[in-house]
């Protein structure tokens, strides 16, 4: 699937209209593309505590999972656990509509929803996550270095 760069921008400052930035009056819309060709959205809310502020990319991906379609099958028959949605392509833009690169925070919480070949667009063009943040800590280190691991 490839994505539609230009809308998956106009998704973002569609949605950077609606973000809740009465402190920075930084307006931030993030839009997804996911694997299953849906588009998913979020914006920041800010708070007066600042240290509870949500970045866009946290609603996206809460967007991606609350959107995603019903992981139950329709009979109780005992199945094993549908794989999670996943987002090839990102775009987040701050008002203006230029791009916006996640922060630290943000980079993490899309390596866990896209994996390290997630899209994202920068000034410079889509760059795949791995590149914005190399020696990524992962699911994988968590099992890796439990005490119980042997
Ligand atoms: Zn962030």
């Amino acid at each position: 699937m490839t994505a539609d760069w230009a809308a998956l921008r106009a998704a973002a400052v569609d949605v950077a209209e609606r973000a809740y930035a009465p402190y920075s009056r930084l307006r931030v819309g993030a839009a997804g593309l996911t694997g299953d060709g849906r588009i998913v959205t979020g914006c920041n809310v800010e708070n007066a505590s600042f240290g509870l502020t949500l970045c866009a990319e946290c609603g996206l991906v809460a967007a991606l999972h609350a959107t995603a379609p019903s992981a139950r099958p329709a009979q109780a028959a005992p199945a094993p656990p549908p794989a999670p949605p996943t987002l090839i392509a990102v775009a987040v833009v701050a008002g203006d509509g230029d791009p916006q690169l996640p922060c630290g925070r943000c980079r993490q919480l899309l390596l866990e929803a896209g994996g390290p070949e997630l899209l994202v667009d920068t000034a410079g063009g889509p760059r795949p996550l791995a590149e914005l943040l190399p020696a990524a800590f992962g699911g994988a280190d968590l099992s890796a270095r439990r005490d119980n691991a042997s």
